[in-house]
């Protein structure tokens, strides 16, 4: 038995069966672009975590600030004794989000903690309930974001009842649908303001590329034309960057692409370079709309985690990760596409930065929703990468899609082994 087959052995005695993994290897260290297993096996990082460590692992400035930082306090609660760093990440927050307006920002533990805050942000600031959401959208795991994520399984199955007031309308996904952006979000529209009513919605919540649901760009105009009606109807628009933030997309956050500036903007995930630290920033009369001791958690915005934030942040502004985020798309996307060309299973490279992903279907094949997906294709490519040493995501509402985040400091090298390895199992 290698270490890793022993390790499993114990953690499938030890470890609840809900919790998931990927792969059965252990990790025993973990750098910019590369894990190493306890067996000593290397595999090339296509996942960062699922884009937490967009400074790569163990990166060297955050290495620094947190070992500073555990030396000086570990925790005090920011609700008790407050310290410097959480005032400097919120300012960093509000200086590096979308929009010149004045800002504020809190900070919590993890995207879905951050979700729930910007709902209960919206609905005390709007004194509205509902809150709009769309297909396919991904946005955490507690009751009250398992009701605001789409997928049934596994997110949701069984563990109903859901929180209420939530409301779902259509996507623009321009590979299934065929829609220019303005007539998805006026369907989108239409479909609120006739079942929820205008005036009823605090807040339309939307990741500005999907995540988990399929690395789903909407069609350009789509995100403008919601914030748009949002703007006009009194309903604040919060954009999910959990996933596509800090430099993910090619700039410091995807809302930018479009030129919308949300009202509120929850972050997680790339934040801090894997430690765990979540926040939402907004307009501060919406922010502070909130009474005092309205917010907050024993955990939010622990000191170690600011540290490792203002670190991290500090590294993605040194190294421009948001240019090698569009570099990273620049070496992955025309591989990507001459590999779309030769394999017509391929029905669609898509993405932005270092957010890229293939849509797998059946060749030919197609029904009610666009394109037949094929699951089962992509469980097998997916397979057959981890047998060859690449750590490989898939995603999707339809399970259909193969997903590419690495951490955004790894080379062109590294970059070219993984396409190299990926066309053979191809
Ligand atoms: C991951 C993710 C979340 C949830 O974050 P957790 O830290 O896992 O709670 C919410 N929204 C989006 C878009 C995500 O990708």
């Amino acid at each position: 038995m290698n270490a890793s087959e022993d390790i499993h052995k114990r953690r499938t005695a030890a470890v609840a069966r809900g919790v998931g993994s990927m792969i059965t290897s252990y990790v025993d260290h973990a750098s910019g672009g590369t894990l190493t297993d306890v067996d000593g096996r290397e595999w090339i990082d296509l996942a960062a975590g699922i884009a937490v460590t967009n400074v790569g692992n163990a990166s060297p400035r955050v290495v620094e600030a947190v070992r500073r930082q555990v030396e000086r306090f570990t925790h005090t609660c920011f609700m008790i004794a407050p310290y410097e760093s959480y005032v400097a990440v919120c300012e960093q927050l509000n200086a590096l989000t979308p929009g010149t307006f004045e800002k504020r920002s809190a900070l919590f533990n993890s995207g879905a903690e951050a979700v729930e805050n910007a709902v209960k942000i919206a609905r005390h600031a709007t004194g509205r309930q509902a809150v709009v959401v769309f297909d396919h959208a991904y946005h955490g795991r507690t009751n009250l974001t398992m009701a605001l994520t789409a997928k049934a399984m596994p997110y949701k199955h069984g563990f109903g009842p859901f929180a209420g007031e939530i409301y779902r309308v259509p996507m623009s996904y321009p590979f299934r649908d065929g829609l220019p952006g303005a007539d998805a979000a006026a369907l989108a529209i239409g479909m609120i303001e006739k079942q929820v009513g205008a005036d009823q919605v605090a807040a339309v919540l939307i990741e500005p590329i999907q995540g988990e649901g399929g690395f789903i760009v909407p069609a350009p105009g789509f995100l403008p034309a919601i914030a748009a009606w949002a703007r006009a109807s009194g309903a604040l628009f919060v954009a999910d960057e959990i996933q596509t933030g800090f430099c993910r997309t090619g700039d410091w956050f995807a809302s930018t692409h479009e030129g919308v500036e949300p009202d509120l903007i929850t972050t997680a995930k790339g934040i801090a370079g894997g430690l765990p630290l979540a926040g939402v920033t907004g307009r501060a009369e919406l922010m502070d709309a909130v009474h005092v001791g309205g917010l907050g958690g024993t955990y939010g915005g622990n000191p170690i985690a600011c540290a490792a934030a203002l670190a991290s942040i500090e590294t993605m502004r040194e190294l421009d990760l948001a240019a090698a985020a569009r570099r990273i798309e620049s070496v992955l996307r025309p591989r990507l596409e001459s590999l779309a060309a030769t394999h017509p299973f391929i029905g669609e490279v898509r993405g932005r930065g270092a957010m890229l992903a293939l849509e797998i279907v059946v060749p030919g094949a197609s029904g009610a929703s666009g394109p037949t997906p094929d699951p089962a294709r992509t469980a097998a490519i997916q397979k057959a990468a981890h047998q060859a040493g690449l750590l490989l995501l898939t995603c999707g509402t339809y399970g259909n899609v193969i997903r590419f985040l690495p951490p955004l400091v790894m080379d062109d090298e590294t970059l070219t082994r993984a396409l190299d390895a990926l066309e053979s199992v191809l």
